[in-house]
């Protein structure tokens, strides 16, 4: 029998998943994670291996230490297998804006989904035992997990570790899990939630053993559906398969009712204006001096700054650095940023009033399936941000989600999204699981 290593890379040859792949042996210890294979989106750093976050401009860049969120898997045993595609620092919907793009294993011809792509393609075929780090900022989770048809768990701002991220929006960015099934995915999230005395923004409430819960009733759940995920641009064939999964839940005692969430139509707009300001400002540490990309060292430091990143930045990354500047700059400031964050705050007020009247909302976790490359390719910057609508409201107000697959549109994965409140992981995660067992 081959190798995981060598499936692994037989994988890669077909999907094009990774990144950079380890060297090291399988562990032999025990715990939780043993006998699984665990692949790290390539913007969490692991010891020794490669990590460019899909950048260009951090080219041959080997962290000198593990993330939290990978140090814990190794302690439970795990085995940290190699680093997965991703679009640039996060930046995208379809991981197309990077040095490697995936390919999708339910149609070659078409989109993982982004930015955790590679992580989703790899989910999706592993024929071994395996779990997924991936990250989302406004939808990566998700959205991958949705056009691959696995399970992608997004938990509450701040449940786990950011500690050896390479962040795209610190007031956004959530590691998480994708799995093939809720409770693989659930158990990934038990193993890296939690406490960390090297990120002191992690929330100290305890974690529960989420992969040990999911057997129980949704007797009386009550299911709140949101009017404005259903509008215009959300595709009849999606729409169709997520209200079959809600009847399901129906039919196995849950409550369903319309809840609104009347602020979503701003949401977009408030997340790119948050998102790519702080993005800006954390892509300014690349100078090509220290790390990743080098270029000849003549000139200025301005030459030389300007020289690098040039070439180390994709165009995606560098659109951004010029929006995020400028929503920031003296005179624009309080009439985009100030005022997308007083959006974000109408957004988070929607959903905890929801939340007075539901446990959980179920939605599409996107408007479609996942496009082919040649339809993406017509497509302008601002119809790719405009596939995360139903996405970023939930990732703006830092609330957990689950994309978990309710059949299928043209032959390709459909996913139901399930969003609940602060710290709701638990009984989110059940919803979820009757989903998939009905
Ligand atoms: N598509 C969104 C963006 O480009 C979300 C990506 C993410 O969550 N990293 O910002």
């Amino acid at each position: 029998m081959s190798s995981l290593i060598d499936r692994a890379r037989s994988l890669d040859e077909k999907y094009r998943i990774f990144n950079a792949l380890t060297h090291e042996e399988e562990p032999t210890g025990r715990g939780l994670l043993k006998g699984y294979a665990v692949s790290v989106k390539d913007n969490v750093c692991v010891k020794g291996m490669v990590s460019t976050a899909g950048s260009k401009i951090l080219t041959g860049y080997v962290p000198p230490f593990d993330a939290t969120v990978v140090s814990r898997c190794r302690g439970q045993g795990g085995f940290i297998l190699g680093k997965t595609t991703q679009d640039e620092f996060g930046f995208g919907t379809f991981n197309v804006n990077t040095t490697k793009i995936p390919l999708n294993p339910h149609d070659p011809a078409r989109s993982t989904g982004g930015s955790s792509g590679g992580a989703a393609a790899l989910t999706a075929v592993a024929d071994f035992s395996h779990l997924a780090i991936s990250e989302s900022t406004g939808g990566s989770i998700s959205c991958p997990a949705s056009f691959c048809g696995v399970v992608g768990v997004t938990p509450t701002y701040g449940r786990t570790s950011r500690w050896g991220l390479i962040d795209y929006a610190n007031s956004l960015d959530k590691i998480g899990c994708m799995g093939k099934t809720v409770t693989e995915a659930a158990l990934l999230l038990r193993v890296i939630s939690g406490p960390d005395e090297f990120d002191s923004t992690v929330l100290r409430d305890p974690v529960e053993p989420y992969d040990e819960m999911l057997d129980t009733s949704i007797e009386e759940v009550k299911v709140g559906v949101p009017q404005e995920y259903f509008g215009e641009g959300v595709d009849p064939g999606v729409s169709e398969q997520v209200w079959n999964g809600i009847k399901r839940l129906e039919s196995q005692g849950a409550e369903i009712s319309e809840v609104s969430l009347p602020h979503t139509k701003y949401s977009l707009s408030a997340y790119y204006i948050i998102a790519m300001a702080e993005a800006s400002t954390n892509l300014a540490k690349f100078c090509g001096l220290r790390y990743g990309l080098h270029q000849p060292l003549n000139g200025n430091f301005d030459e030389y700054f300007t020289r690098v990143r040039s070439a180390g930045f994709g165009d995606e990354a560098k659109r951004r650095v010029i929006l995020g500047t400028f929503t920031r700059m003296a005179g624009y400031r309080d009439a985009y940023y100030l005022k997308a964050l007083k959006v974000r705050t109408r957004v988070i007020e929607d959903f905890k009033h929801a939340f007075q009247d539901v446990d959980v909302l179920a939605a599409p976790t996107m408007p479609v399936v996942a496009p082919r490359f040649d339809e993406i390719a017509e497509l302008e910057p601002i119809q790719h941000y405009m596939m995360d609508i139903l996405t970023v409201a939930p990732n703006l107000a830092g609330i957990p989600m689950v994309s978990v697959p309710c059949g299928r549109s043209v032959g390709m994965p459909v996913g139901l999204h399930l969003m609940a409140d602060h710290l709701d992981e638990a009984r989110m995660l059940q919803v979820a699981h009757v989903l998939e067992v009905t």
